[in-house]
């Protein structure tokens, strides 16, 4: 988002009312970004290959139904991994055959679902495997693969780090007789025509995605010359391409990206097979923003502390983790406008009672006074969209807004979560349910 547009957006939520007493907590998405992200994406494959690519937007960055269905308006389907996130696939009309699933633990049920579906499996794990075989021994029928983790090795994020040697996803190809063993699965197995990897994150470097993809393309080759045919017709490269939140800059891109793999893997590009990409955080993380009303402005130990309304309910990454996920903010007055002067080292907290409850910690911003407005940027993925209940805060209102000249058009996505509503999910209805 530029510095413009996000300024705009500010200014306009502030006098639409979006931020209120009530609610001093408000999510905003750019549709008009999250759209170009998506082309990008889709241009960014159809220069490196003519194979037909699918690209399945990892749901659990940005599990809202409008935000799936405009994503699939722009050809982008949807990367699934639990029962909630297929539902909200098939409630923003996500075709089965544009889906894939992916959950680590897939129950018997969500594998016949998918089967009857039509919607694309990836095994985890020989166990699971054995349940599919089950299924097409019923005559069910969908495309199948196999997740491999290719064991190159994590990032500086270890808890996002998929292709460690004891990571905990797919078929680890460097253990003893694991490499031997895949091969005879799809031997046996003559409808089984897919192999997944998901080796990237935030925090690992593209030189190490690509050599994950490198090693998922090798085993592919072995697979079909051991079976005479091109049995495998499609690589599913996962997604994971790492987000800049330093700057308002998207590095790297998806262009960037697609180009290596194209100098680095060109014989998966060269045609002979399908592509599926996964990508959750770089479709939409740039495209969201947290804005959040500073309730007080206070000193402790000499440091200035900016007492917000946003804080682990809505950026529980950060502030768990502040070093593996720092945030930009930008500070506004209570007009939202962008507030100017000499930059002052402080502290913005949340609204949580725990001391570690902070946005950003001190932070060079200009003195925020109370009833000013904080943003909190590059929060379209994985934020507020992945709400964490702590303290019974509420569920913020999401507002997709659209610029059109001079006026800033805002639209509802999601509800903020209402009283009622976090009474009622708490057992509301069961006050005796203990006495
Ligand atoms: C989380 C996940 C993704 C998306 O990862 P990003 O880093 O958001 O791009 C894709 N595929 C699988 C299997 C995942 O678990």
């Amino acid at each position: 988002m530029t510095v413009n547009r996000r300024n705009q957006a500010v200014r306009a939520a502030v006098e639409q009312g979006l931020l209120t007493e009530e609610r001093p907590v408000a999510a905003l998405l750019d549709v008009a970004g999250i759209r170009a992200s998506a082309g990008a994406l889709r241009t960014a494959f159809a220069a490196v290959t003519d194979a037909p690519v699918l690209h399945a937007f990892a749901v659990k960055a940005a599990p809202l139904v409008p935000v799936l269905a405009l994503l699939n308006a722009e050809g982008i389907g949807a990367e699934v991994a639990s029962p909630g996130e297929l539902a909200l696939a098939r409630a923003a009309g996500v075709r089965p055959g544009d889906m894939v699933l992916d959950s680590p633990a897939k129950t018997p049920g969500e594998l016949r679902e998918a089967f009857a579906l039509g919607i694309a499996v990836n095994a985890d794990n020989p166990q699971e495997l054995a349940r599919i075989d089950a299924l097409v021994g019923e005559g069910a029928s969908a495309p199948v693969g196999v997740r491999v983790n290719p064991q190159i090795g994590g990032g500086s994020i270890g808890a996002l780090s998929t292709a460690t040697a004891t990571s905990k996803f797919g078929i680890a190809l460097r253990d003893e007789g694991a490499r031997a063993a895949v091969v005879r699965m799809f031997l046996d197995r003559p409808w089984l025509t897919r192999l997944h990897t998901h080796s990237g994150s935030q925090g690992i470097p593209l030189a190490r995605m690509i050599e994950g993809v490198q090693e998922v393309y090798a085993l592919a080759e072995e697979i079909n010359a051991a079976a005479g045919r091109q049995q495998i017709d499609t690589v599913d490269i996962g997604g994971g391409l790492p987000v800049n939140f330093a700057s308002d800059e998207t590095d790297p891109t998806f262009e960037t990206y697609a180009r290596l793999l194209k100098e680095q893997v060109p014989g998966l590009l060269d045609g002979r097979y399908g592509l599926v990409t996964e990508f959750g955080r770089a479709l939409l993380a740039k495209h969201g923003t947290i804005l959040a009303r500073v309730e007080y402005a206070k000193v402790s130990g000499s440091r200035p502390i900016a007492v917000t309304h946003a804080g682990v309910q809505v950026a529980t990454r950060t502030v768990y983790d502040p070093v593996s996920w720092p945030l930009r903010i930008t500070a506004y007055d209570g007009a939202g406008r962008p507030r100017t002067g000499e930059p002052v080292v402080q502290d913005i907290a949340g609204p949580a009672c725990f001391a570690g409850d902070l946005l950003a910690e001190g932070r060079a911003l200009p003195l925020l006074e109370q009833g000013d407005v904080v943003a909190a940027l590059d929060t379209g993925a994985y934020y507020f969209t992945n709400h964490y209940g702590y303290n019974s805060l509420p569920r913020p209102g999401v507002h997709g807004f659209a610029v059109r000249g001079e006026v800033v058009e805002f639209s509802l996505v999601r509800a903020a979560q209402s009283m009622a509503e976090i009474v009622a999910e708490s057992g509301g209805g069961r006050a005796d349910a203990l006495l």
